[in-house]
């Protein structure tokens, strides 16, 4: 039984199972240049522009959250690159390492890549996860609805900068699992670190079926007819709290995030604000919380403003659910919420 209370808790954001907070995801828009099949709706409502926190605001909230512990920060969307002033956020928020912050990264599908990897390496910009879900250029396009050769020069144009990169895609049945061995072969050959993701219910227009998940075990098993699949040993598949579990193919590392078959909830360290202050203790979770107000009179520096938000935060925080599963289960037979990963940045 967990013996720690909700008051007993320091200033860093911890919730009821013991699991510390410092992984921070922002995301910066909603709004995005593609249409993938696994995340964005077919008719989206964008965000309204107005409703936006601003990049002061963000910076603001992300300063107090490193005063919280928060150790790591990712800049995700919809497409953050499509953010003006997005670099410069970046800069600014190279200022908080002097409080503890490690790392600054970002999550991009690098269609705009190429214009942006010189200055967000300039900005401090410590690595890059871009997403990658087929080296077919008419699969690409079917998945995106764009096409893939931009892509690729952003991923060129990061390595010339020496940006650290990893590549992510997302399998769906009967749509890309016949691009595992051509990804691992160029994630090979590129000498890149791929990580394939299984398909989860964040999908816009809610069609996601247990049906449509390439399983960890099925990639595997295609994985295995070409390459010696070798994990480090069977208890560490998974370090620490890296949602990746951790594979080589022929002696090169290569993750596969199962939060389906294998989930990583159980040391979970993130939380995510979205781009108008709606803030989730998990990707799942079926209620944000609207951090707005209190983000704004925090800019504003009224007083009490941060008492304030950390009653609420640490509150929410604290209430955090098991996971993915437990979520899935309580809420069997409810409509599934609004929110889906292009508002919530994955
Ligand atoms: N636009 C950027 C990109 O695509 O990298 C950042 C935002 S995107 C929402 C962040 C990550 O979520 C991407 O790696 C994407 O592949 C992943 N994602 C989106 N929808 C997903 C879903 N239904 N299941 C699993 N991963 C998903
Ligand atoms: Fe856009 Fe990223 Fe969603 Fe694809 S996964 S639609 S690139 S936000």
């Amino acid at each position: 039984m967990n013996m720690m209370t909700e008051l007993e808790t320091n200033t860093r954001f911890v919730d009821q199972f013991g699991r510390n907070k410092c992984k921070l995801r922002i995301s910066v828009t909603d709004r995005c240049n593609f249409k993938c099949v696994y995340c964005m709706p077919e008719h989206p409502e964008w965000m309204k522009k107005h409703d936006l926190l601003s990049f002061e605001e963000l910076y603001q909230f992300c300063d107090f959250m490193v005063r919280h512990g928060i150790e790591f920060i990712r800049i995700t969307g919809g497409e953050p690159l499509l953010r003006q002033g997005v670099v410069h956020f970046v800069a600014q928020l190279q200022q908080l390492k002097k409080l503890g912050l490690k790392r600054i990264s970002m999550t991009t599908n690098a269609h705009y890549l190429k214009q942006y990897a010189q200055a967000l390496k300039q900005a401090g910009l410590d690595d890059l996860n871009i997403s990658l879900d087929s080296l077919d250029v008419q699969q690409f396009k079917q998945l995106t609805q764009k096409d893939l050769s931009p892509v690729l020069e952003g991923i060129q144009a990061a390595q010339a900068v020496g940006l650290p990169i990893k590549i992510n895609s997302v399998l769906m049945k009967g749509m890309n699992e016949d691009q595992i061995l051509p990804l691992a072969r160029w994630s090979v050959q590129q000498k890149i670190i791929l990580r394939f993701i299984e398909f989860m219910p964040l999908d816009g227009d809610r069609k996601w079926s247990s049906e449509h998940v390439v399983s960890e075990q099925q990639i595997l098993e295609i994985l295995n007819t070409e390459f010696a699949v070798t994990s480090q040993d069977a208890s560490s598949v998974r370090s620490s709290s890296e949602p990746a579990r951790q594979y080589f193919i022929d002696g090169h590392p290569i993750g596969i995030i199962s939060t389906i078959t294998n989930s990583f909830c159980g040391t979970c360290d993130r939380v995510r604000l979205t781009a108008q202050g709606e803030f989730y203790n998990c990707l799942f979770a079926p209620q944000g919380l609207n951090l707005k107000t209190e983000i704004k009179a925090l800019n504003a520096s009224e007083p009490l403003s941060e008492l304030s938000l950390h009653a609420a935060l640490s509150h929410y925080i604290w209430n955090k659910e098991s996971g993915f599963h437990a979520i899935q289960q309580r809420l069997k037979n409810q409509p599934s919420r609004k929110i889906s990963m292009h508002m919530i940045g994955g």
